[in-house]
């Protein structure tokens, strides 16, 4: 892996600040192979060089994957001067690493929401020429019929003329035709919601359940998060 400033090894795993990293350092608590590193200049390779700090072994990891239940009243952005953001969530510790959100919810939309520090990984899984499947569960003010399943497999075409790909809209039983699951492989501006609504049904609750091969961990309430685990990031890689 590319050599870093340590100062900037230390900050990127969160613990600290780049402010507070350099006093670590300058203070003698950082060691490789025992030995004190006093500058906070010298460069390392933050994967091999096995660094301790106060003598524990600093965990270091190049990137972050953070899996959010995307609670509503809460938009898709790293930071807001009046808003409520995804990143608002999660402790100082995660705010440091350089997290922002693969793709975006809306502000009343709830669910899947992967915070990450991989801006390859997040263009994988949100880039439009891609097409990873996203599947939301819906709630509807209207009955959605047999004739909606149709014109979502064929190609909606919404009020202003664009035409969204062939999607799977497929309505649950026993909900009186009000909830179904809604299969995308593109990500257009409220596209659930506009879909729907070229079919005459008003979205009334809205929840993205997974992203190509990454589910929404059940045992997430709204405005949890978990790490990924190396298998789901494995499969997001
Ligand atoms: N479609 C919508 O209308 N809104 C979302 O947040 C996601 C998909």
């Amino acid at each position: 892996m590319k050599k870093q400033r340590l100062d900037r090894i230390l900050a990127s795993t969160g613990i600290v600040s780049r402010k507070e990293a350099k006093e670590m350092i300058c203070a003698g608590r950082v060691r490789t192979d025992g030995k004190i590193l006093s500058s906070p200049e010298k460069k390392l390779d933050p994967e091999t060089a096995a660094l301790t700090v106060d003598g524990t072994p600093l965990s270091y990891r190049e990137f972050y994957y953070i899996m959010l239940n995307k609670p509503a009243g809460v938009i898709s952005a790293t930071e807001d001067p009046r808003e409520k953001t995804a990143v608002d969530l999660l402790p100082e510790r995660l705010r440091r690493v350089g997290l922002f959100p693969a793709g975006r919810l809306d502000k009343d939309t709830e669910g899947l929401l992967l915070l990450t520090s991989d801006g390859q990984t997040a263009h994988a899984l949100t880039a439009p020429r891609r097409h990873v499947d996203k599947v939301y569960f819906v709630r509807t003010d209207l009955e959605m019929t047999a004739g909606d399943e149709d014109a979502f497999r064929e190609g909606i075409v919404l009020s202003d003329g664009t035409l969204c790909l062939p999607a799977e809209l497929s309505v649950l039983p026993d909900t009186a035709g009000r909830e179904a699951r809604v299969t995308l492989r593109e990500g257009k501006f409220h596209q659930v919601k506009r879909m729907l609504l070229s079919r005459g049904k008003t979205v009334v609750f809205l929840k993205r359940l997974s992203m190509g091969s990454l589910v929404l961990d059940p045992t997430l309430g709204p405005g949890e998060y978990r790490e990924l685990t190396e298998t789901e990031i494995a499969s997001i890689r």
